[in-house]
């Protein structure tokens, strides 16, 4: 049976509420206290299989050389999408309740079966590159508008490529990573030159990224309708940027330190497969795009997505917002064949992300550059006066994603960070 098959029952009881069913198998990297050795495991409800010993067992065998007792999983996105996707049905095989080889090998189930609350984990990949693109209409426009024309927010070149900016893969941290405010330059309004000084509108980006499982040579462009398949899968990305250090340096050449800081990724890896189910069609593009970058079909996913930020020594968390990945306009194919239509290779472990994701409303506005309106219109936290314009020290933001299918939940976990003070105060 397809591993996608909502019928599919787990021996691990799994409660529906989680993002973890049988039906979505996510990859990780994971250590514990007893075994500090960094190896690759696969969530199932509360628990993560320990795909090391499976393969040690004999269970599991994707290449001739161990390729899960390794401190990233680089080398299993190697073997390519076939590879892939026949690990992830014997998986699913060995975690069914109706099969016996795991589920009645008591010794082999008590030591391969690890409680998710014991797993230390660890960023999934090495980051071979990181490229952040800027794929959503509303928040193009929103940025556009604030900050340039509300009649004309989008500059000439956007409904005809996704634009991107290659960003800083060294940086790139997993979920749980404290992020310390940076410092450089700004210029305030008030002053004629640039001062030296913490970053005061410290921000948060919703976003999501998808990981490159294919090397490709210099000069060979990947076409749109290869690019899904040498996609691997995805991870929800929070693009913590310095809004004042941005303005002062971005022009012309696009953000440099404003967002080198830090970059944080959820832990799991939902593989492309599992979010099959949850296809949909994007927007409708218009003009039409060059011919390099033509698709027809579905090419976007039904992914709810929410950002929640909880001030320090407060118990209570506030939802800043609401919305969905399904209104991106340019497609995670369009942009890996716009990012190598030049001739630019890529390689297994590229990171490859969204773009700040913002619905139409004002409460599905995936940042607090827009979510505030520039400092215009601060958040009122859920306490009643607890008031946010940018995030403070202490500030813990949690991003969450989900597929709500009809028979099962595929979520992505969460990706969260807690701001530290600058390093010295200016
Ligand atoms: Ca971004």
């Amino acid at each position: 049976m397809h591993p996608n098959t909502p019928s599919l029952k787990s021996f691990i009881p799994v409660d529906p509420a989680s993002d973890f069913p049988i039906q979505n198998l996510p990859f990780g990297i994971f250590s514990t206290r007893n075994a500090p050795d960094l190896r690759a495991g696969v969530a199932i409800g509360e628990w993560v299989l320990d795909l090391a010993q499976c393969e040690r067992a004999g269970l599991l065998a994707p290449s001739s050389q161990p390729v899960f007792d390794k401190p990233n999983l680089n080398d299993f996105i190697a073997l390519g999408q076939a590879i892939w996707r026949s690990t992830r049905a014997q998986i699913s095989l060995l975690l069914r309740s109706d099969h016996a080889r795991l589920r009645d090998d008591v010794q082999l189930r008590t030591s391969a079966l690890i409680p998710m609350h014991e797993a230390i984990m660890h960023l999934p990949i090495a980051v071979t590159g990181y490229t952040d693109f800027y794929s959503s209409k509303e928040h193009a426009t929103n940025v556009g508008s604030m900050f340039r024309d509300p009649a004309n927010a989008l500059l000439p070149n956007w409904l005809h490529l996704p634009v991107g900016y290659n960003g800083r893969a060294s940086s790139v941290v997993v979920s749980g990573t404290d992020v310390r405010r940076p410092v450089g330059q700004i210029k305030p309004p008030t002053s004629e030159q640039p001062i030296f000084a913490a970053c005061a509108k410290l921000d948060f980006e919703l976003e999501t990224a998808f990981i490159v499982g294919a090397n490709t040579v210099l000069g060979d462009p990947v076409s749109v309708h290869d690019a899904e398949d040498m996609i691997f899968g995805m991870v929800l990305l929070n693009d913590w940027s310095a809004r004042d250090i941005q303005q002062w340096e971005y022009v012309p050449l696009g953000p440099f330190n404003a967002k080198t800081f830090a970059t944080s990724i959820s832990p799991w890896v939902v593989m492309m497969e599992a979010l099959e189910p949850f296809r949909v069609a994007g927007p409708e593009q218009h003009p039409e795009p060059l011919p390099y970058l033509r698709q027809t079909g579905n090419h976007s996913f039904d992914i709810a997505l929410s950002v929640d930020i909880e001030p320090a020594n407060s118990q209570e968390s506030t939802r800043l917002c609401n919305t969905n990945y399904r209104a991106m306009y340019w497609s995670m194919a369009q942009q890996l064949a716009h990012h190598t239509v030049s001739g630019c290779n890529v390689r297994v472990g590229d990171l490859m992300a969204s773009g700040t994701i913002s619905g139409t409303q004002p409460d599905s506005f995936g940042s607090l550059l827009e979510l505030s309106w520039n400092g215009q219109r601060p958040v009122t936290l859920s306490d009643g006066h607890t008031q946010r314009s940018f995030l403070h020290d202490g500030d813990v933001l949690t991003l969450r994603g989900a597929c709500h299918g009809k028979h099962y939940r595929c979520g992505f976990g969460s990706v969260t960070g807690r701001i530290m003070p600058a390093l010295v105060n200016y």
